[in-house]
């Protein structure tokens, strides 16, 4: 059986029940400050793919600021990593979270996100 996927940007698991669930056309990009690389396409679970609709149809400009957030809370309980309790290290890593979020947006392609349930997935 397949691992589940996970949202690039939460690491929520994702199933392909999930509706909301999307697929965004990206360009191969890597992001040395962070040491990482990312190739072709950014699935994001409803909750993150909503964060980003509300930013790209200019509901909400804060939603991108959530989104960062959002992930560096999940990341916070799935990794248990220490100190995140703390105020100033949540906010220099929601900063983090925002820069790669960054270099996502800009090397997205211009096409409309993909609902995740039709998509086949490698892997
Ligand atoms: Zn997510």
């Amino acid at each position: 059986m397949n691992k589940p996927h996970q949202c690039d940007f939460c690491s929520d698991p994702v199933t392909p029940n999930d509706l909301s669930a999307v697929i965004y056309d990206t360009e191969d990009f890597t992001a040395p400050e962070f040491n990482l690389g990312f190739k072709g396409a950014w699935l994001a679970c409803a909750t993150c793919a909503a964060f980003i609709r509300q930013y790209d149809e200019g509901l909400d400009d804060k939603a991108r600021k959530n989104l960062a957030r959002r992930a560096v809370e999940k990341h916070r309980r799935k990794y248990n990593i220490r100190g995140m309790g703390d105020v100033e290290i949540n906010k220099i890593l929601t900063q983090e979270v925002a820069r790669l979020h960054e270099a996502f947006w800009a090397n997205r392609k211009d096409t409309p996100p993909v609902p995740y349930a039709t998509m086949k997935l490698e892997g």
